[in-house]
């Protein structure tokens, strides 16, 4: 028997980077995982790939978290197909750099509604149905730039300390509920997260970071994921920070 058998995962931003490989990962240890994004074509090769491995269950749900009836749609949707929602990693999520002085409002808008709104409407909904259950967890993607904040990182730093603030009390508050609450503190990882920097200055500025010989892959992130979701239920893996062995910042 897999590790996760029986168990339902739901991730967002899983049509790429992190959340693809976290997909894999779960479904691999035997979970039926939901894959949300807004990218259709995406999420249905990656479906196609988990199903046609031994046993694999996956179900794509087209949801923009930005937009709090999708949000909510997403959860109540997981579990009218699946029965249940025991697993949820908000990991959907963007990073444009910049320093504030440069005034990119439109950018700090879009990190703030998709990195911290966004995770806490489909938190909210997933909630109410692992409350019901009696058990759950939540896995929720911050940064190393959750703890440490720094030049051109202001805003999105700022986005990724709310993760943690709303994590930490999340723990707290469903303690008695049975609901585990972990965070993910990633150092760079080789995704399409840096691409959608339109700001020349910070394209440069992350050249230090993101061009390292051997960043982190996302399935390195996806295996610490893994491991979290698979502990016994009286162990609660509060935060994993992971960077690439060559970061320094
Ligand atoms: P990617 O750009 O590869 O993935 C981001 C995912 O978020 C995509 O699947 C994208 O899907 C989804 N997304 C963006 N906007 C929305 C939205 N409005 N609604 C739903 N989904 C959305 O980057 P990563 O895999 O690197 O990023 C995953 C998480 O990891 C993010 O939270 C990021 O901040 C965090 N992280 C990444 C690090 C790195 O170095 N890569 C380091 C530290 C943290 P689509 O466009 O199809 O909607």
């Amino acid at each position: 028997m897999a590790k996760l058998d029986g168990k339902v995962a739901v991730i967002t931003g899983a049509s790429s980077g992190i959340g693809e490989a976290t997909a894999e990962a779960l479904a691999a240890e035997g979970a039926s995982v939901v894959v949300a994004a807004r990218r259709e074509d995406r999420l249905s090769d990656l479906v196609e790939r988990i199903n046609g491995k031994n046993g694999g269950k996956a179900l794509s749900l087209e949801c923009d978290v930005t937009d709090e009836e999708q949000a909510h749609a997403l959860i109540r949707r997981a579990k009218d197909e699946l029965g249940r929602v025991d697993v949820l990693v908000n990991n959907a999520g963007v990073m444009q750099l910049s320093k504030i002085e440069k005034g990119l409002s439109d950018e700090w808008r879009t990190m703030f509604d998709v990195n911290v709104l966004g995770l806490l409407y489909v938190t909210e909904a997933a909630v109410q149905v692992m409350k019901e259950q009696g058990s759950g967890h939540l896995i929720n993607i911050s940064s190393v730039a959750g703890r440490k904040s720094g030049p051109l990182r202001g805003a999105y730093a700022g986005t990724k300390f709310a993760v943690n603030a709303i994590s930490e009390a999340l723990r707290v508050e469903l303690l008695e509920d049975n609901i585990r609450v972990t965070v993910v503190e990633p150092g760079a990882v080789e995704t399409e997260l840096p691409d959608h920097i339109t700001d020349e200055e910070a394209k440069e500025g992350i050249k230090s970071i993101y061009g390292l010989d051997d960043i982190l892959q996302p399935e390195d992130i996806a295996n610490a994921i893994a491991y979290c979701v698979a502990q016994p239920e009286r162990v609660s893996v509060n935060e994993i920070l992971i960077r690439p062995t060559q970061q320094g910042n």
